[in-house]
C-alpha cells in the first residue's frame, strides 16, 4: 500500500479575481472547479490543475475576501513546487514572471517565486520518469508548461517527532535529515521541513491550509487505522464529491489529508466544460439563489468555441 505523492494543496486567497488570473493566466493551469467550501458555503473553493484536474495537479484556494496576509511561521508549509522539464522552461518562467512584475529569485535547478499574495513557489527542474501532467495554455509553449507538483516544505522547529508517522503510517523514505519521498506506483512527492523564522505563523491570505496526499479509493481506510495506531487523530471519511477525505494534524503541526483518486472532477461537469459553472455539493444547492449574488464574480478564462 502506498501514497501516490500529493493530491492536492489548499491555500487562503483574499481576492479570487486576481488569484484566478495569477494561477490560470500566468501560470497556465486549468480552471477545473468553481465551487464552495463544503464547511463554510459562503466561501468560495477554487481548483486548479491540469487538463483533466489529476490528482497530483491540484492546487486550491479559499477565498476570504479581504482577508489580511498571513505568514508562514512553525507548523506550517512555505513553499509549493511544480515540475518543468527543462532549464530551458525555467528561463521561460523568469522572463514571462518578470514581465508579470514578478520577482523571481534563481538557483542552479529551481526558479522561485512569490504569489501576488506573497505565497512562495518554486519550478523545479524535473528528469524523472514520471508522466508529465499539464493544462493546454495556449500562451505557453507545450515543453515550458508545468507538469504537476514536484512537493511542498513546511516549517519545524524540531520534525523528528514527525517522523515515524510519515514513515511508518504513510510510507514515506527519508531522502535526507528532514526530507522524505512519498513514492507511489505512479507518482511521487517530495516533503520536508526547514528551520522556522522566529516570527508567529498567522494563518491568512498567502498561507496553506493543508495539503493532501493521494490514495487508491480503497485504501483509504486502511490509510485511516494506520494514522490512528501513531496516535494522530484522524477524521471519519468525509464525501468531497470530487474524492473522499480523512484529515489529521501530523506532529509538526501541519494539517494532512488523505484524499482518494476518483471519482474527479469529470463527475458534474462534462471534461470539456470543467470549471464553468458553480457547482454546489447538494446539501448547499438550496443557497445557490443566494451565493450567486454574494460569491465574487469570476470571468471564465476558457469561454467555449475558443480553439485551444
Ligand atoms: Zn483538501
Amino acid at each position: 500500500m502506498k501514497l501516490e505523492g500529493i493530491h492536492h494543496v489548499t491555500a487562503i486567497t483574499a481576492d479570487a479575481r486576481r488569484n484566478l488570473d495569477f494561477y490560470v493566466r500566468a501560470l497556465g493551469l486549468r480552471f477545473v472547479k468553481k465551487t464552495v467550501n463544503f464547511d463554510a458555503p459562503d466561501v468560495y473553493h477554487l481548483y486548479y490543475g491540469d487538463e483533466t484536474g489529476a490528482p497530483g495537479t491540484i492546487m486550491t484556494f479559499f477565498e476570504f475576501p479581504g482577508a489580511a496576509r498571513g505568514r508562514a511561521g512553525d507548523g506550517m508549509i512555505h513553499r509549493v513546487s511544480w515540475r518543468v522539464g527543462s532549464d530551458d522552461a525555467l528561463a521561460f518562467w523568469a522572463e514571462r514572471l518578470a514581465d508579470e512584475g514578478v520577482a523571481t529569485r534563481r538557483d542552479e535547478r529551481a526558479l522561485r517565486f512569490d504569489d501576488p499574495e506573497g505565497l512562495e513557489l518554486e519550478l523545479v527542474v524535473y528528469e524523472g520518469a514520471e508522466p508529465p501532467l499539464a493544462a493546454d495554455a495556449e500562451d505557453i509553449p507545450a515543453e515550458h508548461r508545468l507538469l504537476g507538483f514536484h512537493g511542498a516544505r513546511a516549517y519545524a522547529s524540531d520534525p523528528e517527532p514527525s517522523a515515524p508517522l510519515l514513515a511508518d503510517a504513510l510510507g514515506f523514505e527519508r531522502s535526507g535529515d528532514r526530507d522524505w519521498i512519498a513514492a507511489g506506483d505512479e507518482r511521487s512527492s517530495a516533503w520536508g521541513y526547514d528551520p522556522p523564522p522566529p516570527e508567529r505563523g498567522l494563518m491568512g491570505a498567502g498561507t496553506v491550509h493543508h495539503i493532501a496526499w493521494a490514495t487508491q479509493d480503497d485504501e483509504q481506510l486502511a490509510w485511516q487505522e494506520r494514522v490512528a495506531a501513531t496516535g494522530a487523530h484522524p477524521t471519519p471519511v468525509i464525501d468531497r464529491d470530487y474524492f473522499k477525505s480523512v484529515y489529521f494534524r501530523e506532529p509538526s503541526a501541519v494539517l494532512f489529508e488523505v484524499a482518494t483518486m476518483s471519482p474527479g472532477f469529470a463527475v458534474d461537469e462534462a471534461p470539456e466544460a470543467l470549471g464553468e459553472g458553480l457547482k454546489l455539493p447538494k446539501q448547499h444547492e438550496h443557497l445557490r439563489e443566494r451565493l450567486e449574488q454574494s460569491l465574487t464574480p469570476l470571468p471564465n478564462p476558457r469561454p467555449r468555441g475558443v480553439r485551444r
